[in-house]
C-alpha cells in the first residue's frame, strides 16, 4: 500500500493553497477573515444537513477566487500555529501577516513574523485598516523592512497588500497575491487524489448526541465515507462526513477540510490521521498508543 511520503508524481495535482492569518491583537484578523468569507466563501444551494447546521461553525473553510480555490485555517492567534509546528504538523502553506497601519508593528507582530520565519512558511502582508484617518502606510511599511519582510521591488519576495477589512478594500487583491504565492509555492502544492485520505486533526469535541466530532484538514489523498481512521491514539469508521458549509459528503479531497463522525474518543488537535486498512489495525495501534500515553502521564506523577 503507498504511503503519502511515497506519492505518485504523475498522479499529482494542484492543490489549494492552506492560508493562516496572524497578526497582532484588535489589528483585524477576524475582521479580514469574515469578510474574506462573506465575498469569497462557497455557497451551497444544499441545505445543511449536520445537526445544529450552521451554526456549529467549523474552523476551516474554503474560498473561491476565479475558479480557484483556498482554504482559511479560522485559528488567529499564534498558540495552535506554534503548538501544531511543536509536533510537527505542518499544516499550513501561506501566512498572512495582518498589521494595522493605525498601530504599525507591534509586539505579537514581530512574534508572528518569526514564527512564520521559522515555520518556513510564504509569508504575505496585509497591512491593515487603511480607511482609518489615522492610518500610516509607509511608516507601517518601514517598519516591516527593519524585519527583512522585503517586496521584490526591494530585492524580497513577499508581497504587500493594502486592505481594509471592514470596506473590502484590496480583498480581492489578497486572494490574488495568495494564489500566486501559492503557484510559485516550491515545492509545488501538489498531492495525489487517488491516494488513501490522511492529514491532520484541527478541533474534536464530544457532541451529546452524534458522539465524537473531529475537524480535519485533508493533506494527502482523498477521504471517503465509510473509510477506517487512525487518529492520533483514536480510531473508527467516519460514520458521518459534512463540508464547510454543514452539508453531508462522501469523498474530500486534498486541502479540504471536513467535519467527521466516528471516532471512539477525542483525538487531540493536530493529531495526524490517517486511512488504514481493517478496523482491527487501526484498534490495535490505537490502543498502544493509548498506554503508552498512560505509562508517560502516570510517570510524568513521580516525584
Ligand atoms: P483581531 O483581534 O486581530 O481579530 O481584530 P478584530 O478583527 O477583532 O478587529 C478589531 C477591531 O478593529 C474591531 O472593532 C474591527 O471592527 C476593527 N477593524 C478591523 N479591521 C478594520 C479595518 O480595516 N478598518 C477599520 N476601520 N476597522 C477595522
Amino acid at each position: 500500500k503507498k504511503r503519502a511520503e511515497e506519492m505518485d508524481p504523475a498522479l499529482a495535482v494542484t492543490r489549494p493553497p492552506i492560508v493562516t492569518i496572524m497578526g497582532h491583537v484588535d489589528h483585524g484578523k477576524t475582521t479580514l477573515l469574515d469578510k474574506i468569507r462573506q465575498e469569497y466563501g462557497i455557497k451551497s444551494d444544499v441545505v445543511s444537513t449536520e445537526a445544529g447546521g450552521i451554526t456549529q461553525v467549523i474552523r476551516a473553510w474554503q474560498v473561491e477566487k476565479d475558479g480557484n480555490h483556498v482554504t482559511f485555517l479560522d485559528t488567529p492567534g499564534h498558540e495552535a500555529f506554534t503548538k501544531m509546528r511543536a509536533r510537527g504538523a505542518k499544516v499550513t502553506d501561506i501566512v498572512v501577516i495582518v498589521v494595522a497601519a493605525t498601530d504599525g508593528v507591534m509586539p505579537q507582530t514581530e512574534e508572528a513574523i518569526s514564527h512564520a520565519k521559522a515555520a518556513d512558511v510564504d509569508i504575505i502582508v496585509a497591512i491593515n485598516k487603511i480607511d482609518m484617518p489615522n492610518a500610516n502606510v509607509d511608516k507601517t511599511r518601514r517598519q516591516l523592512y527593519q524585519l527583512e519582510l522585503l517586496p521584490d521591488n526591494m530585492g524580497g519576495d513577499v508581497p504587500f497588500v493594502e486592505t481594509s477589512a471592514t470596506t473590502g478594500q484590496g480583498i480581492s487583491e489578497l486572494l490574488e497575491q495568495v494564489l500566486l504565492v501559492a503557484e510559485l509555492a516550491d515545492p509545488p502544492l501538489k498531492a495525489d487524489p487517488q491516494h488513501p485520505g490522511s492529514g491532520t486533526c484541527l478541533e474534536a469535541y464530544q457532541d451529546s448526541d452524534e458522539g465524537v466530532k473531529a475537524t480535519l484538514i485533508v493533506q494527502q489523498g482523498t477521504l471517503h465515507k465509510g473509510d477506517i481512521l487512525l487518529c492520533g491514539s483514536t480510531f473508527g469508521r467516519v460514520r458521518a462526513m459534512y463540508n464547510d458549509m454543514g452539508v453531508q459528503i462522501d469523498e474530500a479531497g486534498p486541502s479540504t477540510p471536513v467535519k467527521v463522525t466516528g471516532l471512539d474518543e477525542v483525538p487531540d488537535a493536530d493529531d495526524p490521521f490517517y486511512v488504514v486498512e481493517d478496523l482491527s489495525t487501526a484498534r490495535e495501534i490505537a490502543e498502544v498508543r493509548k498506554s503508552s500515553r498512560q505509562r508517560s502521564a502516570l510517570s510524568s506523577f513521580t516525584p
